[in-house]
């Protein structure tokens, strides 16, 4: 059988294909948990000194940020990386496979951080661009809003970046292919406890109890009309109860029960009405059976908004690059969430998809333990954040 054809890439950063891998490799080899990057940060921090960038550190706890100006132009644009993995125990039996039980690179920001590195490095040789170039690597995307972090201590002061971009591998998508949806592309993601009250007793005699299983059961199934009922037809809602938490003897009637929730929408008018609706339902369905609720509602990651204006230059970098076939026609927003959203509501800019492969080449979907980010996919990756950054900075543009 014939190996694959090599994906496009820059030839230059194709010279430097086997670094590239060999780096991502040592990531994947030795994962950290969200705000334990150190030993990650250390060496993108090497990295990017050696290669002539100014390095600041300790933004978000152990995010990293390497500037390059070249040239007079006042523009400053940022891209960004994360470098956080996951609390999974990797099964993939390849050589290169965590050397850490319990933590393996499960989402591909070994990949990312490795091709943000290697654009690093090819920018900076070449320095074909004019202006203030922001490398971000930032912590704990997994759920801890390291992005969120670098914001508050100050990273927009310190880098007042008029654009930022944000990529990620995904799996299932053809390798090496581009998806940018303009507009909502990720989901917000909100929890919410619902802690039910009632009043213990027998099980043998209910009627001098206030049964929480019953009035739990009853909000839960009325919290089933808020995306049917409420949330307009043409818009995204999603209203999942992931835990039912109640008692522990067929013959006790507990004092309260627990409902844990994950709220998704993409536009903050439904994430607003599903807070109102999930709170009313929560209250009133409690106080039908004599129970009351408590509500906890957390706002967690916001919907990520691509910029129209920066979407359509993202889009225009494929084609003008790859052809219309560079990007994915059918490219179509997903439930998920994404922390790069805290930056997009503060600074205009564009995340995109990159194809991690199909079925047995780079298939498998992230946060599984089989997953592995596809080293096929770097140079490509790594071209784009290069192809981004020199037509951002154009030093032709007026
Ligand atoms: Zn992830
Ligand atoms: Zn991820």
């Amino acid at each position: 059988m014939n190996a694959p054809l090599p994906l496009p890439a820059l030839d230059e950063i194709r010279e430097h294909e086997n670094e590239m891998v060999a780096l991502r490799r040592q990531i994947h080899a030795n994962p950290e948990l969200a705000y334990e990057e150190h030993a990650t940060a250390d060496l993108v921090a090497e990295r990017l000194q050696r290669w002539g960038y100014e390095v600041h550190r300790g933004l978000g706890g152990t995010g990293v940020v390497g500037t390059l100006r070249v040239g007079n132009s006042p523009r400053h644009v940022g891209l960004r990386a994360d470098m956080d993995a996951l609390p999974i125990a990797e099964t993939s039996n390849k050589p290169w496979a965590s050397k850490v039980f319990g933590k393996m690179h499960a989402c591909g920001h070994d990949g990312h951080t490795a091709m943000l590195l290697a654009a690093a490095r090819h920018l900076a040789a070449t320095r074909r661009f004019d202006g203030h170039l922001h490398l971000v690597f930032q912590p704990a995307e997994e759920g801890q809003a390291g992005a969120k972090r670098m914001l508050d201590d100050g990273f927009l002061k310190l880098f007042p970046c008029e654009a930022m971009f944000g990529m990620h591998n995904m799996p299932g998508l053809p390798e090496g292919r581009f998806s940018i949806v303009p507009g909502p592309a990720l989901a917000s993601s909100d929890t919410c406890l619902i802690t039910v009250r009632g009043k213990g007793g027998h099980g043998a005699m209910p009627h001098v109890a206030v049964d929480p299983v019953v009035a739990a059961s009853s909000i839960v199934m009325a919290l089933q009309t808020v995306v049917s009922r409420n949330v307009p037809p043409l818009e995204m809602g999603v209203v999942t109860v992931g835990a039912f938490l109640a008692g522990d003897a067929p013959n006790v009637i507990p004092g309260e029960a627990k409902l844990r929730l994950t709220v998704r929408a993409y536009k903050p008018a439904v994430r607003d009405l599903l807070q109102q609706r999930i709170t009313e339902i929560a209250n009133t369905q409690a106080a039908v059976y004599g129970a009351s609720a408590e509500v906890e509602y957390q706002r967690r990651y916001p919907m990520l908004y691509n910029h129209p204006q920066q979407s359509a230059f993202c889009q225009r970098v494929v084609t003008d690059w790859l052809g219309a076939e560079g990007l994915l026609a059918n490219a179509e927003p997903v439930t998920g969430s994404e922390d790069f959203a805290f930056f997009l509501e503060q600074v205009p800019g564009c995340y995109v998809f990159i194809g991690n492969g199909v079925g047995s080449e780079g298939g498998c979907m992230v946060h599984n333990p089989g997953y592995d980010f596809n080293d096929r996919v770097l140079p490509t990756g790594a071209s784009y954040w290069v192809r981004i950054a020199e037509t951002y900075l154009d030093r032709q543009a007026t």
